[in-house]
């Protein structure tokens, strides 16, 4: 129901590169970062079918990809919930042998051509997460007891040192996990569990990535303008009375801007003029400002020298 996270980085990274010059020096430094995302969510998913084959003798409620904010915004690759207590889910996917550290805490990766790694343990995340879920789930006056685990979502990734006191799972070992975990205590009555539900879904927020010129000091000429066409793909669109035209594919498609004014936002900037809108697109002022207008975006300043921006969480792109 919800974007993932990462799936609006995902979508400027694969812009971004469509836009640049083939032979761009950052092109490679974009394709990489691309892979390291799909691999995320490929883990992800595999997390996601061992949860959804199986059947618990209980009533549960899961959440992938869950962004909250309590003292601070913590994400959560996934949340199960269910009457009894809570799990948390924090996934891996990292080639090579993993170390966990504890002293201090620190991820190694020893990749297979000898290149090492080292990252913030997830085992510090996790407690994180656990702390500010505990904290939100207070706020609200509900006592849920939580539990979480790290999952290696490929079954190839080959551990030397596991974490002391924290449970590492692959994917097909989560059901038996969460089932084996005591269901003393309090349960939550049926209405507390529902009204719980639905709060997590309305607090969750999109994660808003920075626009990848900015993350990658990518220069806005380097960047081709143009319309792209929805069907074919390509940057070639031309403006006609009331729509646009693809040359190539013949496609007619009134509302084509906007596609392309959605990748201005996660490719260049968070903002847009009526000139740089012109630019970008290669419309006159009139058209410019009926387009900016006709999309709802907040603005600021006054009609010359109007600063547009985008607000992701109401997607006036769909
Ligand atoms: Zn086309």
């Amino acid at each position: 129901m919800k974007e993932r996270s990462d799936s609006l980085t995902l979508k400027g990274l694969i812009y971004a590169q469509s836009r640049l010059a083939a032979n761009h020096p950052i092109v490679p430094v974009l394709q990489a970062k691309q892979s390291a995302i799909e691999a995320g969510i490929g883990g992800e998913q595999r997390v996601t079918e061992a949860l959804q084959k199986y059947r618990f003798p209980f009533k549960n409620n899961i959440f992938h990809d869950l962004s909250l904010s309590s003292d601070t915004n913590f994400q959560m690759d996934h949340l199960i919930k269910t009457p009894h207590f809570g799990v948390i889910l924090e996934t891996k996917n990292m080639s090579g042998s993993l170390e966990f550290r504890e002293n201090p805490p620190q991820l190694v990766q020893k990749k297979d051509d000898g290149q090492i790694n080292y990252y913030e343990s997830p085992v510090v995340q996790l407690e994180r997460n656990i702390e500010l879920l505990t904290a939100w789930l207070s706020q609200r006056n509900i006592d849920l007891p939580l539990y979480g685990a790290i999952v290696l979502a490929y079954p190839k990734q080959h551990v030397e040192i596991p974490p002391a006191n924290t449970k590492l799972l692959f994917p097909n070992l989560i059901p038996p996990f969460i089932k084996d975990l005591s269901q003393q205590g309090t349960k939550l009555d049926t209405s507390t569990f529902n009204r719980l539900s639905s709060d997590l879904l309305k607090s969750h927020r999109t994660f808003i990535p920075k626009p990848i010129c900015e993350s990658y000091q990518i220069g806005l000429n380097h960047i081709q303008p143009g319309v792209r066409c929805g069907t074919c793909g390509k940057i070639r669109m031309d403006k006609l009375p009331r729509t646009w035209h693809c040359p190539i594919c013949k496609v007619n498609d009134h509302l084509a801007h906007r596609g392309s004014l959605a990748e201005w936002f996660l490719v260049v900037k968070r903002t847009i003029t009526n000139r740089e809108c012109r630019e970008f697109l290669g419309v006159d002022i009139h058209t410019a400002t009926r387009i900016l207008s006709s999309m709802q975006l907040k603005y600021k300043g006054t009609f010359r020298n109007r600063i547009y921006y985008i607000n992701f969480h109401e997607d006036p792109f769909k």
